[in-house]
């Protein structure tokens, strides 16, 4: 047995996303804040005209931890669970998968590390979003007066 996030009418817009690997973010029609965790109305305006955008897919870690134990079912630990800073502007929790070295034990990743998403499918009801490390490669580094 594996938990399972909570699914609902707030949130099932995100789920249909990551089902066909996007990760989408609420916006409010109204104002076109976007908001995470995803809910009725908008914090912003109060305007329950709610919209999404998909997301880039890459963040920032904002803060992180290292899971070693106790064991949590359905997963091989380490675990490493960071707050991502998504480039679009909202936070979330993120599971970010290869981030344990496995001859060390140690993290490769830190505050400021940059992340890029991936899809883990679970089922044919469930698509959870894992989190990578974004290393660039060299012909993708770019500096501001290239793009
Ligand atoms: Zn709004």
């Amino acid at each position: 047995m594996s938990v399972r996030p909570m699914m609902n009418r707030d949130s099932q817009f995100f789920w249909d996303g990551t089902a066909v690997g996007e990760l989408r973010i609420q916006r409010c029609n109204a104002c076109e804040a976007l908001r995470f965790p995803p809910g009725p109305a908008c914090p912003d305006c109060g305007a329950f005209d709610r919209g999404h955008v998909v997301a880039a897919g890459t963040g920032t870690v904002f803060s992180y931890v290292v899971h070693r134990h106790p064991p949590v079912p359905g997963k091989e630990l380490p675990i490493v669970i960071a707050l991502v800073d998504l480039d679009e502007g909202v936070r979330m929790v993120a599971e970010v998968v290869d981030a344990v070295s496995d001859e060390t034990g140690d993290a490769e990743i830190e505050i400021g590390t940059r992340l890029r998403v991936d899809f883990n499918r679970v089922d044919d009801d469930l698509t959870l979003p894992i989190w990578r490390l974004d290393t660039p490669r060299p012909s993708a580094t770019r500096r501001p007066e290239d793009v």
